[in-house]
């Protein structure tokens, strides 16, 4: 197998792992490494294109193109910069793929880094949930050089189907601080419509489906609304991740100067789930808050 056809990987949570398996279906080996390494042998054994590394360093001396899939900035510096870490080991001209969702002055950081060392970096943090992992269709916000983009393309193409070269180093990760907003907002207003229509004693299910007719449709009430009717908040992508990102985009929007009242509100939201024990619920759990302040719980129907 020709290096190019090698890459590293580090992070095997809900997302890591499909996209692996996406990966070897494309026809690549990848050197895996992740935190909790019962779970990653038990993964390995799935195809014989997995192979298994200790830490970070051994999965750079290994390839010349490494991914990471890591939960948030402490976890990448510490998998960049930490003790058997990357930048022990990774060789001039090597490439890093960080598709974390992180802080863009950590991945700014990272890349600045890796330059130092003749390697290179890009932030590439996707949305499309674990259905998108899965299926092979996330979007991909790229931020870094050009050429460094072309270079992964490759591996963009089999990880995803909207692959977006957004900017520099950072940029990535500034357009998915926009892309959590319009999540989170998205969350409220379709949780607040459906438990109101609920309430009024309209069938929620058929309020989806006229409501994702019209300018009102959206990907969070077409992909989750029925769950979140049924009650089924297991993750997917869960409110502590997302809370970690709406945290994110307040940092950024200060750093900008762009006043996010309504987004400030949300996160409060997130904050109240992630207190009252709902941090490692789905996000779609943000109706239980709705459903509380209403005083009504919507009946599961169908
Ligand atoms: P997860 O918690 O399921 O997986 C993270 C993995 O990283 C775990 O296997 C953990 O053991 C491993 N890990 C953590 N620290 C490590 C370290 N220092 N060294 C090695 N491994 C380490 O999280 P996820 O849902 O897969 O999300 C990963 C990233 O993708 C997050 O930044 C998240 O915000 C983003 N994201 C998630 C979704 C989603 O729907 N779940 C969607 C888009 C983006």
């Amino acid at each position: 197998m020709s290096a190019s056809r090698r890459v590293g990987f580090i992070g095997l949570g809900i997302m890591g792992k499909p996209m692996v398996r996406n990966l070897v279906k494309a026809g690549y080996a990848v050197v895996a490494h992740s935190r909790n390494a019962a779970d990653v042998a038990a993964f390995a054994a799935e195809s014989a294109a997995i192979t298994v590394a200790a830490n970070p360093a051994e999965v750079a001396s290994q390839t010349d193109t490494v991914i990471t899939m890591l939960p948030d900035s402490p976890d990448v510096r510490a998998v960049v910069f930490g003790e058997n870490g990357l930048l022990e080991a990774l060789r001039p001209g090597s490439l890093l793929i960080d598709m974390s969702t992180i802080a863009p002055s950590t991945a700014q950081e990272v890349h600045a880094a890796l330059v130092a060392k003749g390697a290179s970096a890009l932030d590439a943090p996707v949305s499309g949930g674990d259905r998108g992992a899965i299926a092979g269709t996330l979007s991909i916000m790229v931020g870094g050089s050009e050429a460094d983009f072309e270079r992964a393309r490759p591996l963009f193409e089999a990880m995803g189907k909207t692959i977006v070269h957004v900017g520099g180093p950072g940029a990535g990760q500034t357009v998915k601080a926009c892309n959590q907003i319009v999540v989170a907002i998205n969350y409220a207003a379709v949780s607040e419509a459906l438990v109101m229509g609920a309430k009024a004693g309209v069938d929620p299910l058929k309020i989806i489906e006229v409501l994702n007719g019209g300018l009102a449709a959206s990907r969070v009430m077409e992909l989750r609304g029925a769950s979140m009717i049924a009650h089924n908040f297991q993750p997917g992508f869960r409110v502590n991740l997302h809370r970690k990102d709406l945290a994110i985009a307040m940092a950024t929007g200060r750093e900008q100067n762009v006043p996010l009242p309504v987004t400030a509100l949300v996160t409060q939201f997130f904050e109240t789930l992630a207190a009252t024990g709902r941090g490692d619920l789905d996000h779609s759990s943000y109706i239980t808050l709705v459903e509380e302040l209403a005083g009504y719980t919507i009946e599961p129907t169908g």
